[in-house]
């Protein structure tokens, strides 16, 4: 059997084919292209698997598609998403759409739930039973894996740490899904961002405040780098983040007692800065069973949304047989 992932990206689309044993066959990144709208975006997709339909004539071909935001993982439909701009669709029916184009019918699931999945079988080699996956990045996604099989919760959209809020002041920050104090609102690139240009503002002299002024619009590379340099603004603000994010993932053990947790995504490079000021919130909860025993892990492998969606193509027609 083939598995064909495709994770879908704001900005880039990652294809990978990879076969029963894992092994990585092809892969491609390609900019999402918006100026042929939602049809024409299929349209490649499609023109994609129709190919490797053909290089691989005779085998079972299994496609999974890795979507950001809310998705009807059932019917295989893009319901919301903020950061994908197709004027042309709403409501999505991906799913639907690629079969009419293929003849394969995908599955389609929320992208940090598929990288969730991509961890599990590559970094965990399926070592452990229950495991929340946290995909840092522009967006904050997790994805949960319960008795060693992906959990997508009711409606699809189970993990959603990101948007589990972690502070209920008036003055929490604005997150781009238009409400306050969502984790994400704290540690996704913009407001990490947000965060690094009040505390430069404060600390005018600070090296945190030269790496930022260096570049017009800075990466999160530039608070990494001031850090590295042993600046104490910087320092300060990586525990601050290692904080929020204690918060969160707390929430999310103390409610589904996991036995792993893994971060993943760019700014999880960050951990060695972050992480002592996150165990420090874990290891201060009252309630210390879940947290005696959890795994606290980093995955730094940057396709895991792609090379996911392949496995779970592969495991999920597997089952399905
Ligand atoms: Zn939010």
């Amino acid at each position: 059997m083939i598995g064909i992932g495709i994770d879908i990206g704001g900005t880039f689309v990652k294809l990978f084919v990879l076969n029963e044993k894992g092994d990585i066959l092809h892969n491609h990144k390609i900019e999402t292209h918006y100026a042929k709208g939602a049809a024409g975006f299929i349209d490649e997709l499609a023109g994609f698997i129709n190919r490797f339909k053909t290089e691989y004539a005779g085998q079972t071909l299994a496609v999974a598609v890795g979507a950001p935001g809310d998705v009807d993982n059932k019917n295989g439909v893009l319901r919301y998403n903020p950061n994908l701009k197709f004027s042309d669709v709403s409501t999505w029916p991906i799913a639907q759409q690629l079969y009419e184009k293929t003849g394969i019918l995908p599955r389609v699931a929320n992208d940090a739930t598929l990288a969730a999945w991509g961890v599990y079988e590559t970094d965990l080699r399926r070592q452990g039973t229950n495991v929340l996956v946290i995909t840092l990045g522009t967006g904050v996604g997790g994805g949960l894996i319960l008795n060693k099989e992906l959990y997508q919760g009711s409606n699809g959209t189970a993990g959603e740490i990101g948007h589990a809020k972690i502070s209920f002041s008036a003055k929490a920050p604005l997150c781009g899904c238009g409400m306050r104090g969502c984790l994400e609102s704290f540690v996704g690139t913009i407001g990490l961002k947000r965060r690094a240009l009040a505390a430069a503002r404060l600390h005018p002299q600070s090296e945190l405040a030269r790496q930022i002024s260096h570049e017009k619009d800075f990466k999160i590379e530039a608070i990494f780098r001031a850090a590295e340099k042993g600046c104490s603004v910087a320092l300060k603000f990586w525990e601050d983040t290692g904080r929020y994010l204690g918060i969160g993932i707390a929430n999310f053990v103390l409610t589904l007692d996991v036995d792993t947790v893994v971060l993943t995504g760019g700014v999880s490079g960050a951990a060695p800065y972050f992480m002592p000021a996150l165990k420090q919130v874990l290891d201060s909860q009252s309630f210390k069973t879940p947290f005696k025993e959890l795994k606290l892990l980093v995955s730094q492998n940057p396709n895991v949304g792609g090379i996911g969606a392949a496995l779970y193509a592969i495991h999920h027609a597997q089952k399905a047989r």
